[in-house]
């Protein structure tokens, strides 16, 4: 019986969690090739014997699936479960679970960096003086400045209480928001539409996961309404963002700026035109790229996939 284990830094957490698993009697096939498997790589190491996953961002589509033909269970390293098949995999009775609340606190502390990087240019700021060039930029404070989260999840709830500590005014729009509690001890508001939070907000903070729904939420059509000094800030999925529509938005100045954590293609293009834009940044799917977060999402994947496996063999 086997295991396969795809992300590169599960690699730095092996003695808490290899034990584990092999005392369950399971053998390990690691990922060796330095980046993300493809989905005929997957197929070929986990055709047969292999009963879990522990996975980061490897699409496992339904024609993965249905070609890993012992597979029981596959264990999030990580959150958004977009590039998992879920119907596939509740038809062929193999569940799955995400390591839940594990990286919120690290993705959040990104969001938040972001926005300063937004608003105060440190990083050009930095290599205008490592050039030779004593040369500031105007920057704005974020103290007044109205935040709107979209997507009061574990990573929205987290920045939003954070940003209220930055003095900034907070509003979460999140169709499925329950936690009253906390908008109560934080003081945040909670927007019924998506159309007036992002037409108040100075900086719109994207926390929602990529569905059906939720894919180009922000388009032209979303980009339009938003104020023109306005920063989108996506440390979510790339496609809840119509690039295209963001080129022009960006260079059109429908809005100001826009940080992203992630893209539709990771890494994008050489070519890709958002690349060539100075009021566009990106950084590589860093978000829980902590140590923090990175041992607590080895450890909760591979009890998740424990319990998984307990329950299902
Ligand atoms: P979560 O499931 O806790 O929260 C998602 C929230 O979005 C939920 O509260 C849900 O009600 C809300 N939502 C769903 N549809 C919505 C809609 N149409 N409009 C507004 N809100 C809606 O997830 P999370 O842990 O907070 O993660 C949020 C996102 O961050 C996910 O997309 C995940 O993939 C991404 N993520 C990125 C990184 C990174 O490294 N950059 C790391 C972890 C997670």
């Amino acid at each position: 019986m086997k295991i396969l284990i795809t992300p590169k830094s599960f690699k730095n957490y092996i003695e808490k969690t290899y034990p584990l698993l092999e005392s369950l009697g399971y053998d390990i096939i690691e990922n060796k090739s330095g980046r993300t498997l493809t989905e005929d790589e997957i197929i070929e190491v986990a055709r047969e014997n292999v009963y879990g996953m522990i996975v980061g961002i490897d699409i496992l589509s339904e024609r993965v699936l249905k070609n890993c033909r012992d597979l029981k269970a596959i264990s999030k390293y990580g959150v958004g479960l977009d590039n998992i098949d879920l119907e596939t995999a509740a038809n062929l009775n193999i569940k799955v679970k995400n390591a839940a609340g594990s990286n919120s606190t690290s993705v959040a502390e990104l969001a938040l960096a972001l926005m300063f990087e937004a608003a105060r240019r440190v990083s050009v700021l930095s290599g205008n003086v490592k050039n030779g060039r004593w040369d500031r930029v105007m920057g704005m404070e974020l103290t007044g400045k109205t935040l709107g989260v979209i997507g009061g999840g574990q990573i929205g709830k987290e920045v939003a209480k954070r940003a209220k500590g930055l003095c900034m005014d907070v509003v979460i729009y999140d169709p499925y928001f329950k936690d009253f509690n906390y908008l109560r001890e934080h003081n945040i508001t909670l927007c019924q539409s998506l159309h007036e939070t992002l037409a108040s907000s100075d900086i719109v903070s994207l926390h929602l996961s990529l569905t059906r729904e939720t894919r180009h939420l922000i388009c032209s059509e979303t980009l339009g309404i938003m104020k023109p000094s306005a920063i989108l800030i996506n440390t979510s999925r790339g496609e809840l963002v119509d690039e295209g529509s963001l080129y022009t938005a960006l260079k059109e100045k429908i809005i100001s700026f826009a940080a992203q954590d992630v893209f539709s293609v990771e890494p994008p293009p050489p070519d890709e035109k958002l690349l060539t834009l100075d009021n566009f940044l990106l950084t590589p799917h860093a978000g829980a790229y902590t140590s923090e977060a990175v041992e607590r999402m080895a450890l909760d994947s591979t009890n998740n996939l424990i319990e998984m496996l307990r329950s299902s063999i």
